[in-house]
């Protein structure tokens, strides 16, 4: 379940089926590890294929921010968080998350 931009989106068994070799960086939060963001480094687009709540199966790809959070909740499924997949940096979120932006490169 998401809740991006005032619309709640359900997905049901998600599963990342194809990603790009193309990466990019962004320092992602997560309610999981409180003020401690990551750097980390993911595939720029993805497809993901999910059931809606009416049992129908959607296949879609995504880039930009919606690329980032699905791979974000897709590994929380899996019992990783934002930490574990750590590229350069563990740090305090002294920045302002409104305004971090992904990055094609690493700092
Ligand atoms: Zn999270």
């Amino acid at each position: 379940m998401t809740f991006v931009d005032d619309n709640l989106s359900i997905f049901i068994n998600p599963k990342i089926v194809e990603k790009s070799e193309e990466t990019n960086f962004y320092k992602e939060l997560c309610l999981s590890s409180g003020m401690m963001s990551a750097d980390i480094e993911r595939p720029k687009w993805i497809v993901m294929e999910w059931m809606d709540e009416e049992g129908v199966t959607h296949k879609e790809k995504f880039d930009g921010f919606l690329a980032r959070l699905y791979q974000h909740e897709e590994d929380h499924l899996k019992g990783i968080i934002n930490l574990d997949r750590a590229c350069n940096s563990i740090e305090f979120a002294l920045f302002d998350p409104l305004k971090e932006k992904i990055r094609d490169t690493r700092y």
